[in-house]
């Protein structure tokens, strides 16, 4: 077991750490791997988190959440893709803690007493949050969907790309267009966030899937959605027509760092299945860990895990931090520097192995796609570095 304790944990930290790590510890590196390979969602692992309040970790107490900040979901997330669920088993229940953030910052309180209790008890889950489009990625204020207010609703149309999750949520989280980008002085303006009933919509024919037949991330659906005369009741507008991308962005620092964290977990993961493999594995009479050839590349990667996990876990200690923009910093460096860690780390692991790197039994190809995939989600690391080259370095905006 390759130590990896490095961070001083708060006792709230711990305790997370710790009854998180008893759940985990129920699904091995076999549920992993099969899931991931069959293309399956591991309802067990999240029904077993969602019991125990976990997919409620961050809603106020008040609505029956934990209460907890940023701090203690850094060790929750990273306890999980440490445990060998890895990025994407960390990714099946991320976006059920973070996408009820905008309803409990913005939302009506009708809203907010009828669904997050609900949320916080693990009964209705808002796993899917439908914003990237065809022609609307990292530019995400280029987005095309409509939402126009017909009477006591709004009538959404448009195409979604890369949305995850749908098929396994209740409700889902829209960005929209209330007022088109042609109108509007800034371009962050116009845009709305509705909660929409997935269930209704397909009742009603407006909504249509279609599964993207992707490489990374199997345990995770991601679709193409249409939305075809959605009906939404003009209660279920989060906050403040015109204003959901500030509603989004707010928060988004946060969420950042907790992916960092689920990143470094899973870096670690290839680490210690590496140094296990070269321990084992002999050729030419001798442990193939004794080569440097071998051993340096997996030292590098685990030096430069801790030191992404060191920045990760003080930056989320000071979140609360009045100057938006450092905390914006934190987060873009936290995620950049975990993402390269954890991709050289898991290639240093492929190459470990020889030709078994390949082999799916051996879990770390599927730890280096999942490490490739944290280089473009949920930002790519271009636009990470395009935040520091403007916020940090004073460099002119390039987007
Ligand atoms: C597995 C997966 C799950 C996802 N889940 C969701 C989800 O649930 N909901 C959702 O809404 N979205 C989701 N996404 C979408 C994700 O957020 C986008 O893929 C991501 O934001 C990048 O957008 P894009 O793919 O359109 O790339 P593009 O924006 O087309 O960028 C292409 C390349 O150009 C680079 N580039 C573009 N502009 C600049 C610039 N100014 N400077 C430097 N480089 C630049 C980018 O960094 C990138 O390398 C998911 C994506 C994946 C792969």
């Amino acid at each position: 077991m390759v130590a990896t304790d490095t961070v001083q944990l708060t006792d709230r930290q711990r305790s997370v750490r710790d009854a998180v790590g008893d759940i985990c510890d129920e699904f091995d590196a076999a549920y992993w791997r099969e899931h991931d390979a069959e293309g399956e969602y591991p309802h067990d692992f999240v029904n077993a988190l969602a019991e125990e309040g976990w997919l409620g970790v961050l809603l106020p107490e008040e609505y029956g959440g934990k209460g907890y900040s940023t701090e203690e979901a850094v060790a929750m997330m990273y306890t999980i893709a440490r445990s060998g669920a890895g990025f994407s088993g960390a990714q099946t229940v991320h976006a059920a803690i973070y996408n009820s953030a905008p309803l409990v910052n913005y939302g009506s309180e009708e809203l907010k007493s009828d669904l997050l209790p609900r949320v916080a008890s693990g009964d209705a889950w808002i796993q899917c949050f439908s914003l990237t489009e065809p022609k609307a990625g990292s530019e995400s204020t280029a987005i095309e969907t409509e939402a126009v207010r017909d009477g006591d609703e709004y009538v959404i149309n448009g195409e979604k790309l890369w949305t995850s999750r749908i098929d396994v949520s209740d409700y889902l989280v829209l960005a929209a267009r209330t007022t088109p980008r042609e109108e509007v002085e800034k371009k962050t303006e116009g845009v709305s966030l509705f909660l929409v009933d997935i269930e209704r919509g397909h009742e009603a024919g407006s909504l249509d899937l279609e599964e993207i037949d992707k490489t990374a991330s199997g345990v995770v659906s991601s679709f193409r959605v249409t939305y075809d005369d959605l009906r939404v009741p003009a209660d279920r507008l989060i906050g403040v027509e015109d204003e959901g991308f500030y509603q989004v962005l707010d928060g988004l620092n946060e969420e950042r760092l907790v992916i960092a964290a689920e990143t470094v977990g899973l870096g670690e993961l290839a680490v210690e299945k590496g140094v296990d493999y070269a321990n084992e594995r002999e050729v030419f009479g001798r442990a193939i860990g004794q080569n440097q050839a071998i051993q340096h590349p997996l030292a590098a990667g685990h030096a430069r895990l801790q030191a992404a996990k060191q920045f990760t876990f003080a930056a989320a200690k000071r979140t609360g931090d009045e100057d938006r923009k450092a905390v914006g910093a934190w987060a873009n460096t936290a995620k950049y520097l975990a993402a390269e860690a954890a991709f050289e780390a898991a290639d240093a692991a492929v190459q470990t192995h020889g030709g078994r790197g390949i082999d799916r039994a051996y879990d770390v190809e599927r730890y280096l796609r999942e490490a490739r995939l944290t280089r473009l989600v949920p930002v790519t690391q271009e636009l990470a570095l395009n935040y520091l080259g403007e916020n940090v370095l004073g460099l002119p905006r390039s987007y």
